[in-house]
């Protein structure tokens, strides 16, 4: 018979937040498939706990995945813990999870922290419809076109991002929704320096030129007015190639964001709207 798969979450900061069944899971498995081995020893030094441990992370999941699936075809049951947090949230436990099924193995969860929800019931943003969107790219482009195709979403947002890349997301953030829309900067959750900064999105990315992100954080979004977002949908019916560019710039976009934006709204080409959008503006000049 297959042994089972044990999805358990551990800690985002404070020791405290394990679960008594997760304690009892880890003392029951015969192998502990860690993202971060050093991580979870030091957790289950904590608690007392000796089992064997194995590394499953983003560079050798195929083959640890192989190796594990073997395990629990052998009868072994296995329990999959990430760095912090809920595994399978963006961590590789998705892919071990998907193997499992394909290969009709038993999977469960033993719930307990994860930063995104948490971030969420703190912003004191709307609970109601919300998405997780994870991280953001490193890349420039791809980062843009993701929080492109998420600006008229009229649900909350959340996002993980990094200390370091957090005033780069909060320039292209502000670009892409505007400096109105509401958000909350929740940083270090359940560890001492836990903070919620509930704020609007030009504060927040005036705020973070002075100041240097330290910690771990999630980014939370009010999403789009239902109004607006649906007269934006159509703005380009009513209003010339220039005005539609000038509403982009106005709300705070450079021109070149403006122009491309405006082009994907129209359905045009990038070009074509820059040189209509230049013809204008030199006709203006000249008058
Ligand atoms: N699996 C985890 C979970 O359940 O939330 C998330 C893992 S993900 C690789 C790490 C990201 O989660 C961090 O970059 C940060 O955005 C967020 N995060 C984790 N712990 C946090 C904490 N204590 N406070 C704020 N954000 C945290």
């Amino acid at each position: 018979m297959n042994g089972t798969l044990y999805l358990c979450a551990t800690p985002i900061g404070n020791l405290g937040d394990i679960s008594v069944r997760c304690l009892e899971i880890f003392n029951e498995v015969d192998l502990i498939a860690a993202e971060d081995t050093r991580r979870t020893i030091q957790l289950l030094n904590h608690f007392g706990i000796s089992k064997p441990l194995t590394s499953y992370h983003e560079h050798n999941k195929r083959e640890k995945g192989e190796y594990i699936i073997n395990l629990l075809k052998q009868g072994k049951n296995v329990a999959q813990v990430s760095d912090a947090g809920t595994p399978a949230i963006s961590d590789p436990g998705e892919d071990l999870v998907r193997l499992c099924i394909e290969n009709d193995i038993n999977v469960t969860s033993v719930p307990g922290p994860v930063a995104g929800i948490n971030a969420l019931i703190l912003s004191g943003l709307s609970t109601r419809r919300y998405a997780f969107e994870g991280f953001l790219s490193v890349n420039k482009r791809h980062r843009r076109e993701h929080l492109e195709s998420v600006r008229n979403d009229t649900h909350t947002l959340i996002f993980y991002e990094a200390p370091h890349k957090l005033k780069y997301t909060l320039a292209d953030m502000l670009d892409v929704f505007g400096g109105e829309r509401r958000i909350a900067l929740v940083r270090e959750l359940t560890k001492l320096h836990e903070e919620v900064i509930r704020t609007t999105l030009a504060q927040a990315q005036s705020l973070y030129t002075e100041k240097q992100p330290r910690g771990e954080y999630v980014i939370v979004i009010e999403g789009a007015d239902e109004k607006s977002a649906e007269s934006d949908e159509n703005i380009w019916e009513g209003i010339s190639v220039i005005e539609h560019v000038e509403k982009y710039i106005a709300e705070g976009m450079t021109s070149k964001d403006a122009i491309k934006r405006a082009a994907k709204d129209r359905g045009l080409a990038k070009r074509d709207v820059y040189n209509e959008y230049h013809k204008g503006a030199s006709e203006n000049e000249e008058e």
